[in-house]
């Protein structure tokens, strides 16, 4: 039987970009200028609380660009290009 993970860098779970496993510490590290993969809280809240794992380990700043830019559910994104193309029409009447 495999021992137990040391720490979070250590779980493991498959890519869905890659197709094949990586280890937390691979995430936390693959995105723009060495912070987490922009997919990191799709991939992982199922596991453990990685929002505040990486509140705890993230400088603010850090921490709200990869927030920020996390890719949306495709409902909201639906929604907000419903929501633009109703302003565009009501401007050009
Ligand atoms: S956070 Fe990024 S690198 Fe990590 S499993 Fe998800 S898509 Fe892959």
């Amino acid at each position: 039987m495999a021992a137990p993970p040391r720490s979070k860098d250590e779980l493991v779970r498959r890519c869905p970009r890659l197709g094949s496993p990586v280890p937390f510490g691979y995430c936390r590290k693959s995105g723009d200028r060495g912070l987490p993969c922009l997919m990191v809280f799709d991939c992982w809240w199922e596991v453990f609380d990685v929002v505040a794992h990486l509140r705890g380990i993230l400088v603010p700043e850090d921490f709200g660009a990869v927030y920020e830019k996390r890719p949306k559910p495709k409902m909201t994104s639906l929604l907000e290009i419903i929501e633009q193309a109703k302003k565009r029409t009501q401007k050009d009447e």
